[in-house]
């Protein structure tokens, strides 16, 4: 039996990155405890892709997830793995004139996505501006460690950023394992169960969205939120790469709810809907405001819509 440490299995003794090595390299080099008797441990690592799972497979995969983490965090987990709703493409919007950079969008997302304490792990980064100055380069010119007594600081504004959920991700065409993909309703998602860690998404992804676990996450089991989604807010391991999925645990839920950054925006500056009902707010944004969008001239197309309304 492997010694329980209150780690995952998986990342404990035996993660994919080190079996690759292991195939390539000679059986010598591989990191799985041979005549280990933990059967937990080699369901995890001979998991199939999401996608070739039957429904039998998915709801054995989920309650072993379900007891592992109940286990680390004591406390019981409902892994959701509700798929796209017919008829439903989600877009966002964020009124540059209304965001005063308090970063309460990141905090709740923080809390809501179970991001890891320490080191600490953001999903969204909200970029301070002097006013009149002209971009070249978004992300170099912008000051995202503001610290001022107050905000909004006067003669700045603010542009906070996540995963743009791009039509055509860049992130996703690299992807050696096709761990990562966008669903139908437009949402690009990680399987963390075979992510291999070799980030070759986060260096596609122009907009900074991804990012990599460099240590075992940690949060404090009094905060860990146990409504979880398999593609979305579960407890990520070492060694894998994660970013936002529109709050997937929330918005695919039927009647949807909003992700947590719009829920918490105390000013209203965050829009979010879907872009296939003319009657949606976003919509509304689209086709009422003088939207634009990061890097466009890269064709990622975002389903990431910013505007100024003042
Ligand atoms: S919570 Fe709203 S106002 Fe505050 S930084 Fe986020 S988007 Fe801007
Ligand atoms: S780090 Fe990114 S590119 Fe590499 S396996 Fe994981 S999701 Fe795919």
């Amino acid at each position: 039996m492997l010694k329980k440490t209150g780690k995952h299995p998986l990342y404990k003794s035996v993660d994919r990155r080190s079996f690759l090595k292991g195939t390539a390299f000679g059986l010598a080099s591989l990191a799985i405890p041979f005549g280990t008797s933990d059967a937990s441990v080699w369901d995890a690592f001979f998991q199939k892709h999401f996608r070739e799972m039957d429904d039998d497979e998915i709801k054995s995969v989920i309650k072993r997830m379900e007891k592992e983490y109940a286990d680390e965090y004591k406390t019981d987990f409902k892994i959701k793995t509700t798929g796209p709703l017919p008829g439903v493409k989600f877009g966002y919007g964020l009124d540059l004139s209304l965001c005063i950079g308090c970063r309460r969008c990141v905090y709740a997302c923080v809390k809501e996505n179970n991001q890891s304490r320490d080191p600490q792990i953001h999903w969204i980064t909200v970029l301070q501006f002097k006013n009149g100055e002209r971009w070249v380069n978004v992300f170099e010119e912008a000051d995202r460690y503001y610290n001022p007594q107050e905000v909004p600081e006067e003669g700045h504004f603010y542009m906070p950023v996540q995963c743009q959920q791009c039509e055509n991700p860049p992130c996703v065409k690299v992807c050696p394992t096709q761990a990562t993909w966008k669903e139908r309703d437009g949402i690009v998602v990680i399987d963390y169960n075979w992510c291999i860690g070799c980030r070759y998404c986060m260096a596609a992804c122009p907009y900074g969205a991804r990012h990599f676990n460099w240590g075992k996450p940690h949060i404090d089991k009094s905060e860990i939120n146990p409504d979880v989604h398999y593609f979305g807010n579960r407890p990520r391991y070492k060694g894998v790469v994660e970013k936002c999925t529109f709050c997937i645990q929330r918005t695919r839920e039927n009647p949807g709810r909003y992700p947590a950054c719009v829920e918490i925006c105390p000013v209203g500056a965050r829009k979010f809907g879907n872009l296939l009902d003319p009657e949606s707010e976003i919509r509304y944004c689209i086709e009422n405001k003088r939207v634009f969008r990061l890097k466009e001239d890269l064709n990622t197309s975002p389903k990431f819509y910013y505007f100024f309304s003042i």
